[in-house]
């Protein structure tokens, strides 16, 4: 990170325009670290990486080396799986209950055969369209405990299932499991109790049915800071309700546990709005008790930007000075004062930080760093006003064993796919 900022002042200094522009840092190796965390954590749980989070192409090609398999939710997001090439498309889950016909014709195509539903339209579309897909009922579970609830949207609830799953019989479709996704962002692990013991009633009305479920699907909502707690919890769920499990294939589909730390942006101040004590001696300054801001500072990534995970991912970001007066050196004699932070649009909205403590010296041209900002950001932020998505500069981490084995992992991936394209 320091070294693009020191790229952007040796370019600033030759005269080239939007030199000062924001990038973010891609750490792959925190995406390895992860997936090893993942694997200690739920050695009997397949992660289906949801692509929505953040369809990086080399994100995707570390976890398609790593083996995961991808959740996809749009014709556009298997494609792009598949382009990579390698990924062989069982290993894709189409978890979108709600799919365009063309989506579920093109699935057929390409040989994704797994695919989620919640609504018996789904069920004849698909009839139609895929007669020989691999089915997965979606349920409603309590999503009340997470950030972004899904529920409103998706899952059938308990007392539909039954009725659906005896549709899918009529149509003679194979129905081969259960998915959930307790909500994103989701901060309470005991609701994943919940969603199994959901999920066990729905294999016993299912087999009373006549089919013979192989597929439990637990979803996304994992959080880096809660994970231990949640696998110990989901473990303990999935021992006490399904003890006898020799024909059950556990998946997930985790997007945020992924790369949310994997990704951290640097943004420069680009304008600074100032009281001027001198010439407005009438103007009060801020009220530092009540800690309302006393300087506006304005950056190069805002809410229609990289920030848009304020406005659709209820986020809330705290930033970090990265240089100040052209040194990454912050003196500890520092006085800070209360400021706010503004994206670089000319709305209103576009407000990055209502408040927090910045240095008081802090002026145009320093840098402010975002961590953990890998997760539903750079796929969502859009050019409003004109300004241009942010850059992204791919590390390996620092240098070590397990920057060693991410370059491997993607250089072994590499090199079978010019041999097996030989
Ligand atoms: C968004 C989504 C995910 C990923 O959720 P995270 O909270 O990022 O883990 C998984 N599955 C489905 C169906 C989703 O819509």
């Amino acid at each position: 990170m320091r070294a693009g900022v020191i790229e952007a002042s040796r370019l600033a200094s030759l005269g080239k325009p939007d030199s000062e522009r924001a990038f973010f840092v891609a750490d792959l190796s925190s995406v390895y670290l992860q997936h090893q965390r993942w694997t200690r954590c739920f050695p009997d749980i397949k992660p289906y990486y949801a692509v929505k989070c953040n369809p990086d192409p080399y994100v995707l090609r570390l976890l398609a080396s790593l083996g995961t398999g991808f959740d996809c939710a749009s014709n556009g997001e298997i494609n792009q799986v598949l382009r990579i090439g390698g990924v062989d498309p069982s290993r894709i889950i189409f978890a979108n209950p709600c799919k365009a016909v063309s989506f579920v014709r093109s699935a057929a195509k390409s040989g994704v055969d797994m695919m989620t539903f919640d609504n018996a339209d789904e069920l004849h579309k698909i009839s139609r369209t895929h007669p020989r897909a691999k089915l997965i009922i979606r349920i409603l579970t309590d999503d009340s405990k997470s950030l972004c609830r899904l529920g409103i949207k998706f899952g059938a609830p308990l007392n539909t299932v039954a009725g659906l799953l005896a549709r899918a019989k009529e149509l003679k479709l194979d129905v081969i499991g259960v998915s959930f996704h307790v909500g994103s962002g989701c901060y309470d692990s005991t609701v994943f109790t919940d969603a199994i013991m959901r999920s066990r009633h729905v294999f016993d009305i299912a087999q009373d049915l006549g089919f013979s479920f192989t597929l439990l699907d637990v979803g996304g909502g994992f959080e880096d800071a809660t994970f231990e707690n949640t696998a110990r919890i989901l473990n303990g769920a999935i021992d006490h309700y399904f003890p006898d499990r020799q024909q059950l294939n556990i998946i997930a589909e985790p997007g945020r546990f992924y790369v949310s730390r994997a990704f951290s942006l640097a943004a420069s101040v680009i304008a600074r709005r100032a009281p001027m004590p001198s010439t407005e001696p009438d103007v009060p300054t801020g009220d530092q008790e009540a800690g309302s801001p006393n300087v506006m500072y304005y950056i190069n990534e805002g809410v229609y930007g990289a920030f848009n995970c304020i406005m659709f991912d209820h986020q809330v970001v705290h930033p970090q000075v990265l240089s100040l007066n052209e040194s990454f050196h912050i003196p500890s004699t520092e006085v800070y004062q209360g400021s706010s932070v503004w994206g670089p649009t000319c709305d209103s909205i576009d407000c990055v930080c209502p408040i927090t403590k910045l240095p008081a010296s802090l002026q145009v041209g320093d840098w402010l760093s975002f961590q953990n900002m890998g997760a539903y950001t750079i796929c969502a932020a859009s050019q409003f006003n004109g300004f241009e998505s942010s850059n992204v500069v791919y590390t390996s981490g620092e240098a070590g064993q397990v920057s060693n084995e991410t370059r491997c992992a993607l250089a072994s991936f590499a090199a079978k796919l010019t041999n097996s394209s030989v």
